[in-house]
């Protein structure tokens, strides 16, 4: 079942994002497209240094924007909307956990609803939204000292945002960098 947990959540990233020469996306991807060369390769040594082999899994969308955002998990809904033909679905999307919420749609079974909800371990657990960093980097992006740049942002990770709603955070996180 579900619970949060670091080592799984490692785990599934590994398998996503196993292309990596050095297991450091922002050594791998980020520091080439934004420093010279020189200064990349100065920074990738550093990093290597200093991480002592640890690679990490890091969460874009950090782990407490979604707990802040989705305390109790989310839940799939699709709008109803008045269309020529009558009353037909809309656009589904994905919203805060709300009990009013997760009621079984007309007509709809109990058993197949249940995967119309996520609990907040499940988005925390959501490999989409992580990147492999050696220790180094990602102590540095949590200290804030860096970020990695929309444009660098795997599309995994948009994907995950979109479906949630909080492309707002991917926006706020490039206007902290460049502005
Ligand atoms: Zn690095």
């Amino acid at each position: 079942m579900s619970g949060y947990d670091y080592p799984a959540f490692l785990e599934s990233v590994r398998r996503v994002r196993r292309t990596a020469p050095t297991g450091c996306y922002y050594c791998d991807v980020v520091l080439p497209e934004t420093c010279g060369p020189a200064a990349t390769r100065a920074m990738q040594r550093l990093c290597e240094e200093r991480s002592a082999f640890v690679v990490d899994a890091h969460h874009v969308i950090p782990k407490q924007v979604l707990k802040r955002e989705f305390p109790e998990g989310a839940v799939h809904v699709r709008e109803a909307v008045h269309g020529v033909a009558g009353l037909v679905l809309g656009e589904s999307r994905w919203l805060p956990y709300d009990a009013r919420l997760a009621l079984v749609p007309p007509g709809g079974d109990p058993a197949t609803w249940k995967e119309h909800v996520r609990t907040l371990d499940d988005l925390l657990m959501d490999e989409r939204n992580g990147v492999l960093l050696r220790r180094y980097c990602h102590d540095q992006i949590e200290a804030r000292n860096r970020s990695i740049p929309l444009l660098h942002v795997p599309e995994s990770v948009i994907d995950f945002a979109n479906e949630l709603g909080l492309g707002w955070y991917l926006d706020k996180m490039d206007d902290r960098r460049t502005g």
